[in-house]
């Protein structure tokens, strides 16, 4: 497939950035961003990056970003956001949750969108659904730029909430990002190539005497998102440890 996909709004701490809650839209969105387009690419698809990180102001960063997408031939538009606004900071166990908002109920984006929703939500995401909602997770909204001025099929993902602790201890931006990946191209990245071959025990580099090579799967914020982690890693059968940097 080709490809387009942007974060949402200009970067952190400059005008029109997106939504602060207990962790920062814009910031995550990017993460989020690179990695899914890190994951096309290894999945050999083409991507393009059309973020913008020099709007004067909202409007501005939308036609960019418009301008931006609109200058490739591509089979999709992907648009990646945290949504905010669930003001549950303590966290009351539930999750507030992904949405997919797509232009019309009638191109692929329904199909596409309703996968994407269902892989966040595997991921322990509630669904959020409206009166407008086609499928479980998507909703339809004709008026938001990015869905309505660009020429591809698009759709504008709001990942889950900054704003919802639940939300926040669940996510982590590699699988956030898997999961979008799954949803658009029904493919997952496997594994490294060195990985495989060194769990079978395969020597695969003479290397320095001296050096450490570290395998790392995770940095956090949060102890909690730390923990949480470990555990996902330890039931999965990998020894994991936390250290602090
Ligand atoms: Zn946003």
């Amino acid at each position: 497939m080709r490809i387009n996909v942007h974060a949402g709004h200009n970067p952190a701490g400059k005008a029109a950035c997106g939504a602060v809650g207990i962790i920062n839209e814009s910031t995550e969105a990017r993460r989020v961003k690179d990695e899914v387009l890190s994951q096309l690419r290894q999945l050999g698809h083409t991507v393009y990056d059309c973020t913008v990180d020099n709007g004067t102001g909202q409007k501005d960063v939308l036609n960019k970003i418009v301008s931006k997408c609109n200058a490739h031939a591509v089979d999709l538009d992907v648009s990646i956001h945290f949504n905010a606004g669930a003001k549950d900071e303590k966290g009351n166990g539930k999750t507030t949750g992904v949405e997919v908002l797509i232009y019309r109920a009638s191109d692929i984006t329904r199909t596409i969108g309703k996968r994407v929703a269902d892989a966040v939500a595997a991921l322990g995401y509630r669904l959020r659904s409206d009166k407008t909602s086609p499928e479980p997770g998507v909703k339809v909204n004709p008026r938001l730029a990015v869905l309505k001025n660009t020429k591809a099929p698009a759709m504008l993902i709001e990942c889950c909430f900054v704003d919802d602790r639940d939300d926040v201890q669940l996510y982590d931006y590699r699988s956030m990002a898997s999961a979008i990946v799954f949803g658009i191209t029904g493919q997952r990245v496997q594994s490294a190539p060195e990985t495989d071959r060194a769990e079978e025990g395969e020597e695969t580099s003479t290397g320095d005497k001296n050096a450490l090579y570290r395998v790392q799967v995770g940095a956090y914020g949060m102890k909690s998102n730390a923990e949480a982690m470990r555990k996902k890693l330890q039931k999965a059968g990998f020894d994991a440890l936390i250290v602090q940097a």
